[in-house]
């Protein structure tokens, strides 16, 4: 049994949007306050698709991180590091992907999606291919059994829960496994030992999930029991072997649509974007710029906030009061466009200020951020050489 752990990364795209806060940054804020978190800049998986234009993604994992900084994301709760500089990410992926079928990678959805979507750039790579098996790895490697996902990339976890399960099935039998078992069942006492059984053959035979719930709180009724010990006896009860690798779960997140200044999802490849850290004056400007409803030509024309794309906006920032205010004067043309404006724009800068001011900082002393990721580093690398320890053992790799 292994701690609870989060784990989740982005790729370096340079300065973050408003799409990114509500969609990403401020679950992990929240999570932060909630569970161990580790926090990483994907920057290999940028190569899998950005392989023939490497320059920016240092600059852009920088500008990242200040951003993530500034959103509120805490150093000394999370953990924030840099994919490549833990080279054991590396490492587990290619071990892993000597025992993943091809079949396995092709079949993930967006692999397909996503050469269709980005068609003038050759995807037909091994890097590409492998993507999928590198966030696996990422996830894998920390032991996180908890991944802050979208519903669009829950078939991803699956994979990652697929390859878990597949590595512990394959090498998770240690030498002399049944034996080990005997022998912690006899730790657990006759009476204890005899449930256990039972509760066993009820999961292997007939699925019951409860008996497996059950199973393993009896094991938790002996605090004596050692974590190899009690390891084995969950691997013995799940017929996986020896868990070497933690199937992660999905942790859902509601899927935040933050539309950006034309009404559509906030994308940087719709130029649609208000950065996190944009100046007051860009932001006012670009708001007061945004098109409403066609239909209101003159102030004293009415309009259809369904109609209008600053009222998703609304929907938002605003609490109901305002809303109401905002329906009732668009039906009846009390109020202006750009009156209706202004409190979104308001909302806006009061959200951003206090990023802007924690920014500030790291802007000022850049070399904070560094030590940060340092450190990140340095504590991410010594969980990952963790389980790297187990998984070469496991695979007879060990040549110390
Ligand atoms: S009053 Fe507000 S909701 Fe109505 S069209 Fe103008 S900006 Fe849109």
């Amino acid at each position: 049994m292994y701690a609870q752990r989060v784990l989740s990364g982005m790729r370096p795209t340079g300065s973050l949007h408003l799409g990114h806060y509500h969609g990403v940054l401020k679950n992990w804020v929240r999570l932060q306050n909630e569970y161990p978190c580790l926090f990483f800049v994907a920057d290999w998986h940028a190569l899998t698709t950005q392989y023939d234009d490497p320059q920016g993604i240092v600059g852009a994992t920088w500008e990242m991180i200040i951003d993530w900084l500034a959103a509120g994301v805490d150093p000394a709760r999370a953990t924030l590091f840099i994919q490549s500089q833990v080279p054991e990410h590396a490492e587990l992926h290619l071990l892993l992907s000597m025992m993943t079928p091809l079949g396995w990678l092709e079949r993930v959805p967006t692999y397909k999606d996503q050469q269709e979507k980005l068609e003038n750039k050759d995807l037909s790579t091994y890097g590409f291919l492998g993507y999928p098996l590198l966030q696996a790895a990422d996830i894998l490697i920390y032991r996180a059994d908890k991944v802050p996902v979208g519903e669009d990339q829950v078939p991803h976890i699956e994979f990652s829960r697929e390859i878990a399960r597949r590595f512990n099935h394959l090498y998770g039998r240690e030498a002399g496994f049944a034996e080990k078992v005997a022998e912690a069942l006899n730790r657990l006492g006759a009476r204890r030992a005899r449930r256990y059984e039972e509760l066993r053959t009820r999961y292997q035979e007939q699925g019951e999930p409860s008996a497996i719930e059950r199973a393993q709180a009896l094991l938790d009724e002996v605090p004596a029991l050692s974590l190899a010990d009690r390891e084995r006896l969950r691997g013995h009860l799940e017929g996986t072997g020896k868990m070497i690798l933690v199937e992660p779960a999905a942790l859902l997140t509601a899927a935040a649509r933050m539309p950006g200044v034309d009404g559509q999802k906030m994308s940087k490849s719709y130029g649609n974007t208000i950065t996190l850290r944009e100046d007051a004056a860009s932001v006012t400007h670009k708001l007061r710029r945004m098109p409403t409803d066609p239909a209101r030509i003159r102030r004293n024309d009415p309009g259809e906030p369904g109609n209008c794309p600053v009222w998703p906006l609304h929907q938002v920032y605003s609490d109901e009061a305002c809303r109401a205010w905002v329906e009732q004067g668009c039906r009846s043309a009390g109020i202006g466009c750009l009156e209706c404006k202004q409190p979104v724009i308001d909302a806006i800068l009061r959200e951003q200020a206090p990023m802007r001011e924690r920014a500030q900082e790291y802007i000022e002393q850049p070399e904070l951020v560094r030590e940060i990721v340092a450190e990140g580093n340095r504590k991410a690398r010594h969980l990952a050489r963790e389980t790297m320890r187990d998984v070469r053992q496991a695979l007879g790799l060990n040549f110390g």
